[in-house]
């Protein structure tokens, strides 16, 4: 399939669908990396992401912090752990801290405010800089969106989960795909970098579905998306149902690079973790049933700094995570990001 075709398939739903259908997905992955290399370059952002509240007021029905999971023991970070870790992630390295949660309204937007503040006081070593702060913590009303941006926080997480409606409507009880979006156009229009995202896998999901995923995508236009397969929680309601397709997701991932150039795209944790059943024998949480994980598009990592004694329970879905060494795991992963050929940041 030559570029031509690739490029008059990513114009509708069922055109997307077509690609990721193929049986030879390899030109289009060729194309995502050419892509890739001419926007982005050969760097790989590495990110620390601070889980620092699991308490949700959601009932999201795929996920494990959703409010009906009564066996979830809950926590709340202190702001002096959340700013103690973010500094020792900063020492190690990191540019970017991410701070996510459920969604609560126990935290106030004064308290998370003064949480970014605490973060923007910091300097990346070797530069004068502060490290950029992202925020990952679902729906908010725009004054609270304008001043946390306001105390600091660049970016802003909110992945849309899925852009068919009524799917939304079943996997939400409580929200809807009209307000999420909104939200997005929301953090766009106060100047956020915005960053959206979808699960690829979800029951009753088709390719168009995903194509329809991928178009908001741009059309919003993301600077960030993640974009990772579905994992069955045992404990929500779409317990035994089977996971999303680690190949499919990479192929989204791909398509998602043609569509937003000069994106930043995560190797999400979900993909990671599907795509090797080991997991991290080397400690970095990276899948290795691909030859070069960042070959499709891909040119972020996010890594979790989160403090053992809260990271099992931030339970989205199950998964053994290795103890948490800030230092070593940023050189761990370095080393793999060099022996890719890539350049970590
Ligand atoms: N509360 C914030 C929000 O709603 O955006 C951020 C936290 S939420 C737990 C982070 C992301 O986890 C969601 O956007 C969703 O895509 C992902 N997630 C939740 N359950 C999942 C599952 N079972 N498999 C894969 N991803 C999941």
């Amino acid at each position: 399939m030559d570029r031509t075709e690739i490029y008059s398939r990513l114009k509708s739903a069922e055109g997307i669908a077509s690609l990721l259908a193929l049986e030879d997905f390899s030109p289009v992955y060729r194309e995502a990396d050419r892509v890739r290399k001419e926007h982005v370059g050969d760097t790989v952002h590495l990110r620390a992401i601070i889980e620092f509240s699991n308490i949700c007021k959601r009932q999201c029905i795929y996920c494990g912090l959703n409010r009906e999971n009564k066996d979830l023991p809950r926590f709340r970070m202190s702001r002096e752990e959340i700013v103690k870790t973010a500094a020792e992630a900063v020492a190690a390295g990191y540019r970017t801290i991410v701070l996510q949660s459920g969604e609560e309204d126990g935290i106030s937007k004064e308290w998370l405010g003064a949480v970014i503040e605490d973060i923007k006081s910091l300097t990346v070593p070797g530069t004068e800089a502060a490290p950029a702060v992202t925020v990952s913590c679902g729906e908010k009303d725009e004054e609270t969106y304008r001043y946390l941006h306001e105390r600091g926080a660049d970016r802003y997480l909110l992945k849309h989960e899925t852009a068919d409606p009524e799917l939304y409507n079943r996997l939400h009880p409580c929200g809807t795909l009209e307000s999420r979006v909104g939200c997005l156009r929301t953090l766009k229009r106060l100047g956020y970098e915005t960053g959206s995202g979808f699960m690829v896998g979800l029951p009753e999901q088709s390719l168009e579905t995903i194509g329809s995923d991928l178009l908001l995508l741009a059309s919003i236009p993301c600077k960030m998306a993640g974009i990772g397969p579905f994992i069955s929680n045992p404990k929500t309601p779409l317990a035994g149902k089977p996971n999303g397709d680690p190949e499919l997701t990479r192929r989204a991932v791909a398509i998602a690079r043609l569509l937003l150039p000069d994106a930043n795209l995560p190797l999400t944790t979900a993909l990671s973790i599907l795509s090797h059943e080991e997991l991290s024998k080397d400690g970095t949480g990276i899948g290795h049933d691909v030859e070069n994980p960042f070959e499709f598009g891909a040119n972020v990592i996010m890594k979790k700094v989160t403090p053992d004694e809260y990271k099992a329970a931030y339970e989205i879905y199950p998964a053994q995570f290795a103890e948490t060494h800030i230092l070593q795991d940023r050189k761990d992963l370095e080393r793999m990001i060099t022996a890719y050929g890539r350049r970590p940041l």
